[in-house]
């Protein structure tokens, strides 16, 4: 497979980079990628994959767009409130890049096959905001071998990190947060800082990417770094990182 003339132009800040060239743009563009939640999120996410030239990006979300969205959700507009927040993040996306192919799913994962859903995605980016729903979004990534980015935000703080369940000494999310106590916060009661999901966001599309390269091209160092937690101070404007490490009495992906 090679880059039509098209693509070569749109991409071509891309192809000009070592790390990317035109195999990496190839790999992009065969790329199954699913973004579960289009929030604070899921916006800039999901934008970012497009931009790049993902080739084939499924969204999920429930939710319509409110009021109080729109300090964060950068998708969406005043127009767009009462509406699908899928169906209308879809619109958006193809109107940046009609050379991607993208499929919204207005419903919730819990109401759909999501195994089935699985068994033609490359990368889970769990951009959710509840903790059942990325425990179960980290079951059964698990059990289908499907890599997860996960990314959170909370008031000043983000957090993401990285599986490749494919190796069967990765961790996995239960494996590192079952230990710790869970705070009941989500956004809608404890606040977030707007632009936090925007520095979230883009490490996390960014982290997708290169966990493409890593795939389409062993020749090239790893820098994809899973297993490692990174945190996100955004009022200190600091990055710290932790290696993580499986816990064999794990419930979910232990002996
Ligand atoms: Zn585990």
């Amino acid at each position: 497979m090679s880059l039509t003339d098209q693509e070569f132009m749109r991409y071509n800040r891309h192809v000009m980079l070592d790390k990317v060239g035109e195999q990496g743009q190839i790999a992009f563009k065969q790329a199954k990628v699913l973004v579960v939640g289009m929030g604070g999120l899921g916006c800039p996410v999901s934008q970012y994959l497009v931009a790049s030239g993902i080739g084939h990006l499924t969204i999920v979300d429930h939710d319509v767009v409110e009021l109080s969205n729109l300090q964060r959700q950068i998708l969406y507009s005043a127009n767009d409130v009462g509406q699908s927040k899928a169906l209308t993040a879809m619109q958006r996306l193809s109107t940046l890049n009609p050379l991607c192919n993208i499929r919204a799913i207005n419903d919730s994962i819990f109401d759909i096959d999501f195994i089935k859903l699985l068994s033609d995605i490359d990368v889970v980016l769990d951009c959710t905001d509840s903790l059942k729903t990325r425990t179960f979004i980290n079951e059964q990534c698990v059990k289908t071998k499907v890599a997860l980015v996960s990314a959170s935000a909370i008031q000043g703080a983000g957090q993401l990190v990285s599986f490749d369940f494919s190796k069967s000494d990765s961790p996995c999310y239960q494996c590192i947060f079952s230990a710790m106590a869970q705070p009941k916060l989500n956004c809608s009661t404890a606040g977030v800082f707007s632009p936090l999901l925007g520095v979230m966001g883009a490490m996390q599309a960014a982290h997708c990417l290169n966990m493409l390269l890593a795939e389409s091209d062993k020749s090239l160092p790893d820098f994809t770094r899973h297993n490692r937690l990174y945190l996100f101070d955004a009022w200190g404007n600091t990055l710290n990182q932790f290696s993580v490490k499986k816990d064999p009495e794990c419930s979910c992906c232990g002996v």
